[in-house]
Order: C-alpha cells, then structure tokens, then sequence
C-alpha cells in the first residue's frame, strides 16, 4: 500500500497537467446556472436497486463506493470556491482542486459504502448473465491506483473501470449492447447528463452520508 501512496503523490504533483484537461468542465458546473434535473430514486445501499436480468450496472466510484475522511458531496464545490476567493484565477484553482483531489484520495484509505450490498448485487449479476462495471469522473492517469483501492476493499473484486468527465456519452458507447442498463450516481448533474443521452436507463441516486466520516471528531 506504501508504494501504491508514494505513486499517488507522484500523480499528484502531475496533476496541474491532468487538470488542464478537466478544468473546462470545472469551470462549467461552477458557473452555469442549475440544470433540470430529472426525478430518480434515492437509495443509501445496493440492495434497493432493482434486480434485473441480463442487466449492465453502472456503478460511479467516489460516494457510491469508496468513501474517504473528510470528503463528502460538497467538496469539490466549497475547495474550488476557497481556491477561488484566494487566487481570484478561475483556471488556477481549478487545477489546483484537482491536484488537492488526487492528493487527498491518495493518502487516505479508502471505506466501502455498502460492500455486503455490493456482493449482493454482483452476484446477481453472475448467475442473471449480467454484469457490473464502474464509470468514474477521475482522470484515466491514476487508473492503477483507483482499480487498487477497489480491490483493497472489495476483496476478490477484478473491476472493469471507465474513465469520463462526460458520463452520458461514455455510457452510451458502453451500454449499446445491453438490453438493461443501471446507472448509480451520487451526483445529481451526472444522473441528469446520463438520461438526457440515455432516457431507457434507470437511474439511482446513491446518498452516501451515513457511510461519510467526517475529517475532525473521528472515532478512529
Ligand atoms: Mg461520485
């Protein structure tokens, strides 16, 4: 695990360059005005999504699988608002937020969230000829580490990991074999760019707050 955070940190320090990829969607969703978003059950575990046959789910990474201390929903936003206010550089912090992501998931463990529910859900999967994957919003150049902290919770796990700011196209191209898709987001703006592209899918919110800890007043 040593070695795997040492590389982390050396990501990170590469991250102003990942970040120049993704700040335009940063600055996007910091500055457009709120979308219409669609209405889709919320549920706080696995075992709430319905159990289809022949079914691809789609599983999003950060709050609906792995959680870490002191990061939760509103992080990305109040960082890259906190980087603003103090470089007045919308660029800057965008990139700056990035490498503090990259920096902050590399040298913390990750928890699951609901991991008897996800053993659950994949082994429905297995005898239903379906099949889970996970669609992440994280940059591709730390693949080895998140695909690692998937199988450093999810023991036995060997995940199929896709890399896309853009989720609903990604999903797109990767359902188009499928006769039933799931998709599970924390994000509400991710579950609305995937149905406005993919209206057949069915879309969960996942609500990751009882599995949160927070970065002061832990219990560990
Ligand atoms: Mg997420």
């Amino acid at each position: 695990m040593d070695g795997l955070i040492n590389s982390g940190f050396k990501l990170g320090l590469a991250a102003g360059a990942v970040g120049a990829l993704l700040i335009p969607k940063l600055i996007n969703r910091s500055t457009r005005k709120k979308a219409v978003t669609i209405p889709c059950p919320v549920v706080n575990n696995f075992a709430d999504i319905e159990k289809k046959e022949n079914c691809l789910y789609i599983l999003d990474i950060d709050e609906t699988m792995l959680t870490f201390k002191g990061m939760g929903t509103g992080w990305w936003k109040k960082m890259f608002n906190k980087n603003l206010r103090e470089t007045n550089d919308v660029e800057y912090s965008g990139s700056l937020t990035i490498k503090q992501f990259i920096q902050a998931i590399t040298s913390e463990f990750p928890t699951g969230t609901d991991v008897e529910g996800f053993w659950e859900l994949h082994r429905w999967c297995e005898q239903s000829n379906g099949k889970v994957i996970f669609l992440t919003a994280r940059p591709e150049k730390i693949r080895e580490i998140t695909e690692n902290q998937l199988k450093s919770v999810y023991e036995g796990l060997n995940p199929e990991v896709h890399f896309a700011s853009d989720k609903g196209t990604k999903l797109k191209e990767l359902s188009k074999d499928w006769e039933n898709i799931v998709f599970v987001d924390d994000k509400i703006h991710n579950l609305t760019d995937v149905k406005a592209l993919n209206p057949e899918v069915s879309c969960y919110q996942f609500e990751p707050k009882k599995y949160l800890t927070p970065l002061t007043h832990s219990k560990r």
